[in-house]
């Protein structure tokens, strides 16, 4: 292992700290949603304690202070993944509400009755449904780009899909499933080629790869604070401000207006056009912090260990009869979905759960993927930087009994 100081690691993430069931807590279920530092814990009390008023409205100090917290927060954001301006940082509740905002707003401006939108056979439900109901809403049709059976995306499959209908092609950098880092890079020159833009799910992909928005070239970038170390409840939609200046709002109210009148409404420029309402202004402070501690911590180092934790966790899960990791297409995350042959993943889980190990199990939010691979369901131990070759070891033993339980 490299010289990254694991004990001092743990020590920042009180959630770690605790038993379950008397047991250590080992916990692998690091893609659902990823334990806190204590700073972050810290910064979200410290404003829920004292720090808190409503942002942009009243000058009074709390007010101000909370205003500048957001817009710092903002400001650290649009630094990690290299946006070139602010207002193409836009704050939402997470992922999902930043596909869904993605969804409607550029789906009332450029979808029409006969167009066409990608999305991959990888993506998360919240990467497929959105599409799906605009599809469905505006007489759109939605075509695939599938994996292979070691979990690629078929890339060369693209130019026969891109056509002259298709209006957005959408992505995830790393499958919540796979794990597998997709050429996100490459989809983007060759959607660019046809003048499609193109969304990047960075939900799984912003916690394992740097992220520089201008160097991919991406037109939407979106990612959740609750897997990146940070608070729930805050994520971020990037996109390049010439698209986000051509698109509607999607939720209005509060915040999001220029003047309102009962004849006529006019809307806030960038970024408050889609900041509609109070923004979760704590959430996003609590966001900036962990980036600031990742990057404290040295994001490389914390990398490297990671994938040196994931080479282990490979070799010493291929040890146990019957199973098989999917997926296994380079590069690869920390992210391990697997089967074994006679164990119900759901039963696995819960004797896994009474030995004090946190793993995720069943359909991932990816039915599609499921229905590729022809499973049910699948069990996945995602791994973060904090986590142990012992805490593995513990994982690979737990699997073991859960086999002699089960035949
Ligand atoms: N996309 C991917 C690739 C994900 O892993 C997830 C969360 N599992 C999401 C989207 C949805 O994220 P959220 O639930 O935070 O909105």
């Amino acid at each position: 292992m490299s010289t990254f100081d694991i004990t001092a690691i743990r020590s920042n993430f009180p959630a770690l700290q605790q038993q379950v069931y008397g047991k250590p807590l080992v916990y692998l279920d690091n893609a659902a949603t990823t334990q806190k530092p204590q700073c972050v814990v810290r910064a979200i009390d410290e404003m829920n304690a004292k720090i808190n008023a409503n942002i942009h409205r009243a000058v009074h100090y709390l007010a101000v202070q909370c205003t500048e917290r957001y817009e710092q927060a903002r400001e650290t954001i649009r630094r990690f993944i290299n946006a070139d301006k602010p207002q193409e940082i836009i704050f939402t509740a997470g992922t999902t509400a930043a596909i869904n905002l993605l969804a409607f707003s550029f789906g009332e401006r450029f979808v029409r009755n006969g167009d066409e939108i990608i999305v991959t056979e990888a993506e998360h439900h919240s990467n497929i449904v959105p599409w799906q109901l605009l599809c469905e809403r505006k007489g759109a049709t939605l075509k695939i780009l599938p994996v292979d059976d070691t979990g690629r995306l078929q890339t060369e499959k693209l130019p026969e899909i891109l056509t002259g209908k298709t209006r957005i092609l959408c992505v995830t950098q790393v499958s919540n499933v796979l794990g597998v880092v997709n050429p996100v890079k490459t989809i983007i020159q060759l959607a660019h080629a046809h003048h499609v833009p193109v969304l990047i799910d960075g939900a799984q992909g912003i916690v394992h790869e740097d992220v520089d928005v201008q160097a991919l070239d991406c037109d939407f970038y979106v990612f959740s604070g609750h897997k990146l170390y940070g608070p729930t409840g805050i994520g971020v939609l990037y996109g390049k401000e010439k698209w986000l200046e051509q698109l509607p709002p999607y939720q209005s109210g509060g915040d999001m207006i220029a003047s309102v009148s009962f004849t006529k409404t006019t809307f806030a420029g960038l970024p408050l056009k889609f900041e509609a309402g109070t923004a979760n202004y704590i959430g996003a402070h609590g966001l900036a912090t962990a980036i600031n501690y990742l990057q404290s911590i040295g994001s490389a180092a914390a990398r490297a260990y990671e994938q040196q934790l994931t080479a282990y966790a490979v070799e010493a899960l291929s040890t146990i009869g019957g199973l098989q990791i999917y997926g296994a297409a380079a590069p690869k995350t920390s992210v391990l979905s697997f089967s074994i042959n006679g164990v119900h993943p759901s039963d696995a889980a819960a004797i896994l759960d009474k030995l004090g190990i946190a793993v995720r199990t069943g359909r991932l939010c990816a039915d599609t993927l499921m229905q590729r691979f022809r499973l049910q369901g699948m069990i996945r131990a995602s791994l973060a930087f904090y986590n142990t070759k012992e805490e593995i070891d513990a994982l690979v033993n737990g699997l073991r009994q859960v086999q002699k339980m089960m035949h």
